[in-house]
């Protein structure tokens, strides 16, 4: 019995993996903005023309992972998705510093999402697509939350990828995806102009607009619509709520890739009834 012959062998897989790329998440969420800091560092030397400064090996495997407070390394035991952080009760073995429960969570996360993804499409080229979708979103999410920089890296090889797979026509055909692509740029640029020209304020950056490319590639210019009403929508209710709750002041900046992110991940699994229904009402 292959694993795509039955769909909740599938479904398990996708879950179990899901947990492990979690964890992998987690470090190109750390990781991957002072490898960018790192490489601008190293431009900007060069530039000067400077010896560019001399540091340790630092990408996505090397060094090893080891606790930010006493500096000692993860064990392979120590690493196990959500399992680990539980039964060291959330500290580190050594010196006991609390280690943050985003870990554990976004390992969850990307479990919870990979197993949707591969239960609402089986196994099949979208149900695997999904699968991709989800984690960059996540990765794309954290990495903005915590730096307002959406990494080239990350958003331009997820929109080539979700053309690829709408070569064989994955979640939409080749040519609504090519379109999405180029009109999920435009769109956010043309805001992004008529907000600068009005206001002289850069509510977006760059970045926003290849995310929402990247969207467009994977889901067609169909979806474009309905992925900014619900980022507009779930920017509103996210916003309100920390102005209320966490007394963030209205001029706080928040980061609009992550609204982004969540809007493309409702639109991947529920656009099309959502789509139909809203125009059935109109
Ligand atoms: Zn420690």
């Amino acid at each position: 019995m292959s694993l795509f012959s039955d769909p909740s062998l599938f479904l398990y897989f996708a879950i179990v993996l899901g947990l492990a790329v979690g964890s992998f998440l987690n470090v190109v969420i750390h990781r991957l903005p002072k490898m960018m800091e790192q490489q601008w560092r190293s431009e900007c030397a060069e530039l000067d023309g400077k010896e560019a400064p001399a540091g340790e090996r630092y990408n996505l495997v090397m060094p090893r992972s080891r606790c930010p407070s006493c500096a000692q390394p993860i064990t392979a035991l120590q690493n196990i998705p959500v399992i680990s952080y539980l039964v060291l009760g959330g500290k580190c073995a050594g010196c006991k510093a609390r280690i943050s429960p985003r870990y554990p969570f976004v390992e969850m996360l990307s479990g919870a999402l990979a197993g949707y993804a591969a239960w609402r499409f089986g196994p099949t080229l979208a149900g695997l697509g999904a699968i991709v979708f989800v984690w960059a979103m996540i990765a794309l999410t954290f990495i903005d939350l915590d730096t307002f920089y959406l990494p080239d890296d990350i958003t331009l090889p997820l929109l080539w990828a979700g053309l690829l797979f709408n070569l064989g026509n994955a979640h939409v055909d080749l040519q609504s995806a090519v379109i999405g692509a180029a009109a999920g740029y435009l769109a956010l640029w043309s805001v992004f102009w008529l907000f600068k020209l009005a206001t002289g304020k850069e509510g977006m950056g760059y970045g926003d607009f290849k995310l929402l490319a990247a969207i467009g590639a994977w889901l067609g210019w169909q979806m474009l619509p309905l992925v900014i009403l619900l980022s507009s929508l779930v920017g509103a209710v996210i916003g309100i709520g920390l102005m209320i709750f966490a007394r963030h002041g209205r001029e706080t900046p928040i980061p609009f890739g992550p609204y982004l992110a969540i809007a493309g991940v409702i639109a991947l699994f529920h656009g099309q009834v959502i789509n139909r229904q809203y125009l059935n009402l109109l």
